[in-house]
């Protein structure tokens, strides 16, 4: 299927993973990963405008369609509970503003 195919709203992330598949989040320098859950809170923001950050070290997480799990390193986050925005990303969320 190509992005010519989707007749909904371009560039949301229901139409990214329609179209290209599942999204994972990942943190570089921690080597974790999440795969991004389709809630229905996150599938109609736009994937070039939404931006995701390490709740471990406040880094930028950067998208990617490529499996982190066949990454070497690459270890799968775990989630317990609501997880809360690193303050080191707050300081760097609202310094760009
Ligand atoms: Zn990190």
């Amino acid at each position: 299927m190509s992005t010519r195919d989707w007749k909904g709203t371009p560039s949301t992330f229901r139409a990214v993973t329609h179209v290209l598949g599942l999204v994972y989040v990942v943190c570089w320098p921690c080597k974790r990963y999440a795969p991004l859950y389709m809630t229905a809170e996150i599938a109609e923001r736009d994937s070039r405008r939404t931006t995701f950050s390490c709740s471990r070290c406040g880094a930028e997480a950067k998208q990617t369609f490529d499996d982190p799990a066949k990454m070497p390193g690459m270890v799968a986050e775990v989630r317990n509970g609501p997880v809360r925005r690193h303050p080191k990303a707050i300081e760097r969320l609202t310094r760009r503003r």
